[in-house]
């Protein structure tokens, strides 16, 4: 019989898969287990990767200790029954459009954010507040896409206002560029619920949105903000350790990516590797970084 985990081990588990996430890795596979062994206490400390795979899909904030209540979880004899479901495929990317005059590129986000209107196409409508557009300059260089609105977000409908936004700004001022000066924008415009990563179906929805924003602005460089959001420009789920560091081609424009502040500020560790990142941004921009004063 599994044994169930106490909350010391729920919360360790649940630290280290959103570790895992925000490193890339979603992708956990399943070893043949013998049902006539208990678990081991090596088992019980790291996790079986069958409840890896459960623990993946759970929220990614603070939330996600409430997720954890005893009743969320599954018993792990009654997971291992269950397979892990497919993966989705991704949409292809569109066509990319003509190029919006300067002056015209306002107008053109607006038709977009028009045509999203109230928009009901997924899901994640039942629980948002305000739908979170985009914020920034329409003729930016520069432009940031993280996963999807957390609380504060959906309250006031901008992308990245709360404590990773904070960061996120900070990330800007060290590049020496104003937030009034790049785009932020998001995979999804929804709010999904206890900021869980937006499903397949959530994205493959919203992401035309995102790709048609970039196509007006066609920034110079793009930033993704977390593997959620590299996932989604590129097209397709690889670990975010093997997408830094160098400069990818999206939609006619140059990608990097780096980390997600949330996950900056769970591992401020990770800050001199996310600030490695932005120097290709920058040097792909011929930006120099402000003289210290
Ligand atoms: N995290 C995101 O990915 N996007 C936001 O807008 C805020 C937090």
């Amino acid at each position: 019989m599994a044994q169930p985990l106490d909350s010391a081990t729920r919360q360790a588990l649940t630290a280290r898969i959103r570790f895992y996430r925000d490193l890339g890795l979603t992708e956990f596979y399943r070893r043949p287990v013998d049902p006539a062994l208990h678990p081991t206490d090596e088992d019980l400390s790291v996790g079986t990767p069958a409840l890896l795979a459960q623990l993946a899909a759970l929220p990614d904030e603070p939330q996600a200790e409430a997720a954890l209540q005893t009743s969320h979880l599954p018993q792990a004899s009654h997971m291992e029954d269950q397979p892990i479901p497919p993966r989705k495929p991704f949409p292809s990317a569109p066509a990319i459009s003509g190029a919006v005059p300067a002056a015209d590129r306002a107008a053109a986000l607006q038709l977009i954010r028009d045509e999203i209107g109230d928009c009901t196409r997924c899901a994640l409508h039942k629980g948002r507040n305000k739908i979170v557009f985009g914020d920034g300059s329409p003729a930016a260089r520069l432009m940031f896409v993280g996963e999807g609105p957390g609380a504060d977000e959906d309250a006031q409908g901008l992308p990245f206002v709360g404590k990773a936004g904070q960061l996120l700004n900070n990330m800007i001022s060290a590049m020496g560029l104003r937030r009034e000066e790049v785009y932020i924008a998001n995979v999804v415009k929804c709010r999904p619920p206890g900021n869980r990563v937006p499903e397949p179906e959530e994205g493959a929805t919203c992401s035309p949105f995102l790709f048609r924003q970039i196509d007006v602005i066609r920034p110079e460089v793009l930033v993704a903000l977390g593997a959620t959001a590299a996932t989604w420009l590129l097209g397709a789920r690889q670990p975010l350790a093997g997408l830094r560091g160098r400069v990818h081609a999206v939609r006619g424009t140059k990608l990097i990516v780096t980390y997600h502040p949330a996950y900056l500020l769970r591992d401020p560790r990770q800050k001199k590797e996310a600030w490695a990142d932005l120097q290709i941004a920058m040097k792909e921009l011929g930006l120099k970084p402000p003289a210290k004063g």
